[in-house]
């Protein structure tokens, strides 16, 4: 049975009035949800956003937001095998991608709640110590961020409906601003779902937490000056988000989380036999196949030294043809690996990878495959096998070529033959034009401080993997709310996460400039 999904709005539940949109079930193709969107404006929203929630967020010390947090984190634990089903059901995810999401979002709830306790009473953070504003002065200056008053808007990605919601609610709401979120459309159910929990279980004051499903209507002709919008998504609809009128006029604060072509570089002394070896594909077969490679942080480019080529084709070829036979209908508990989530994800990986090919050849996985998918009929369901291409080799450095363009959203990477030279890893690194992540794998210790010199301007975040703590590693596509996530250039040059760091997304830096000690009873 489908159900209708509503937008909540100004304290109460909204039916849109405009055609329904179908979501979809991608393993089996039926309908399990519609959505309506809204044509009226949605103007009000924004100012019951800004002028109810946000006075009552600001009412309550850090302490107080955090145990909402808390709150949060433990009812959605509670509700966590609906939840999961919900996954499954609407997003194609394996109960282990259903988890990675969920527990995900919930585990940002959870660490920003902690990290609430260390921030004091007062409303504000201070960043650092005072200052003289000249050698000898009595008048010092030291810098505090406070929360803006505006609302923060959330315009989430299909890829991760419950992670991308609360990652981003989380640090809003403990910086004190109130919240609207739009989830991308197509996997909605579980981000209403979750909404819908938190709402019945009173944990959020009237007006901190609104839900838009469907199409952004006129959400951005209203933005203010003490707004903040924060988009997960396509480089495209970023673009168009960062360069509408209302967002530039008003000087509205926009963080980007875009696509990203991130890497794995494989250092010219990782021998096969290692675990440090075995690390390499083992991180490659997770992010290859997690979420059916629909995540921003999979590894789309491996850089493999030509000395190394033959052995991790190998074996990584060997661990993917093991899977064969596990692609299918997610509800089977034997399967490791579900479809894409829409028709017009498939059409788009499928067009993707032609574009590849112009650079590189296919080694592995049929992109026209359908057939022989686990629990689902021949022709049935959204599903793209592995795909593992090989670079021409005289592609590699080339910076019009197809892998150093084109973000394939899907199980799809393409090995990259290099020389194994540092500077020739840095210019691959860098002709992705800023990714979210990328992974070192050696144990030459000069090597790796060459590469974050030269890697890390090009990265949100490095991974550094070596010989001894290969049993510990996590892989690169797991973020942390410790860690910062974002990246430079193609990525959306936003920052989000990353502790306390994140939550100047949400707070106005202010240097407060006066009397020694008058700032030192002040602050
Ligand atoms: P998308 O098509 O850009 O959509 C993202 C969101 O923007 C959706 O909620 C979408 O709503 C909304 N949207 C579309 N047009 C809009 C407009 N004109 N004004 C305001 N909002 C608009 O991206 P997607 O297909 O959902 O996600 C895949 C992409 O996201 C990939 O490129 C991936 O790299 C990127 N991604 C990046 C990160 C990161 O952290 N860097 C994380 C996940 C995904 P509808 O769904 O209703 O159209």
């Amino acid at each position: 049975m489908s159900v209708q999904l509503d937008s909540y709005l100004q304290g109460s539940w909204k039916r849109g009035d405009s055609a329904p949109r179908s979501l979809i079930n991608p393993a089996t193709e039926r309908e399990v949800a519609t959505i309506k969107s809204m044509s009226s404006s949605l103007a009000d929203a924004l100012h019951h956003g800004r002028e109810t929630g946000g006075a009552s967020l600001r009412r309550l010390s850090f302490a107080e937001r955090g145990e909402l947090l808390d709150k949060m984190a433990k009812v959605l634990h509670e509700a966590r095998e609906e939840l999961i089903d919900l996954a499954i059901q609407n997003g194609g995810n394996t109960r282990k991608d259903a988890k990675f999401d969920i527990d995900g979002g919930i585990s940002v709830l959870a660490h920003y709640a902690y990290l609430a306790k260390s921030l004091g009473e007062r409303p504000w953070i201070v960043e650092d110590e005072p200052s003289a504003v000249y050698r000898g002065a009595k008048i010092r200056a030291e810098h505090i961020l406070v929360p803006r008053h505006g609302l923060a808007i959330h315009i989430n990605a299909f890829n991760f409906p419950a992670w991308g919601m609360l990652g981003k609610a989380a640090v809003a709401l403990l910086a004190g601003m109130p919240v609207l979120c739009k989830p991308a459309t197509s996997t909605a159910w579980l981000a209403h779902r979750i909404f819908e929990i938190l709402l019945d279980a009173e944990c959020v004051p009237d007006g901190a937490f609104q839900l838009l499903m469907g199409s952004a209507g006129d959400l951005l002709d209203h933005v203010g000056p003490q707004d903040v919008i924060a988009f997960t998504g396509s480089q495209g609809v970023g673009t168009t988000i960062k360069t509408h009128p209302a967002v530039i006029a008003a000087g509205t604060r926009v963080n980007l989380e875009a696509d990203s072509l991130n890497a794995a570089v494989i250092g010219p002394d990782v021998e096969s036999g290692t675990e440090l070896f075995d690390l390499v594909i083992r991180d490659l077969v997770v992010e290859i196949t997690q979420k059916a490679g629909q995540k921003c942080t999979a590894t789309r480019r491996v850089l493999v030294p030509e000395a190394a080529l033959e052995s991790v084709r190998e074996v990584l070829l060997d661990r993917l043809g093991e899977l064969a036979g596990q692609t299918g209908d997610p509800s089977d508990k034997s399967v490791r690996m579900g479809p894409l989530t829409s028709k017009a994800q498939l059409d788009d990986a499928r067009a993707g990878i032609t574009k590849l090919l112009a650079s590189a050849e296919i080694i592995h996985g049929d992109p026209a495959r359908t057939t022989g998918f686990v629990g689902v009929e021949d022709g049935t369901g959204y599903f793209l096998e592995p795909i593992v291409l090989e670079a021409k080799p005289d592609a590699v450095l080339d910076p019009e070529a197809s892998f150093h363009r084109h973000e394939v959203f899907a199980p799809v990477t393409t090995l990259l033959p290099y020389d194994g030279e540092l500077a020739s890893a840095a210019k691959i690194i860098g002709l992705g034009k800023g990714s979210l992540v990328s992974t070192v794998y050696t144990d030459d210790r000069e090597w790796l401080a060459g590469a974050v010199a030269e890697i890390g301007p090009w990265l949100g975040r490095l991974v550094v993997a070596n010989e001894k703590f290969a049993n510990a590693s996590m892989s690169p596509g797991c973020v942390f709310p410790v860690a910062n996530h974002g990246g430079p250039g193609r990525a959306g040059g936003g920052e989000e996460l990353g502790g306390v760091h994140g939550m100047g997304l949400y707070m106005q830096r202010v240097a407060i400039q006066g009397g020694a000690s008058q700032i030192a009873r002040l602050l």
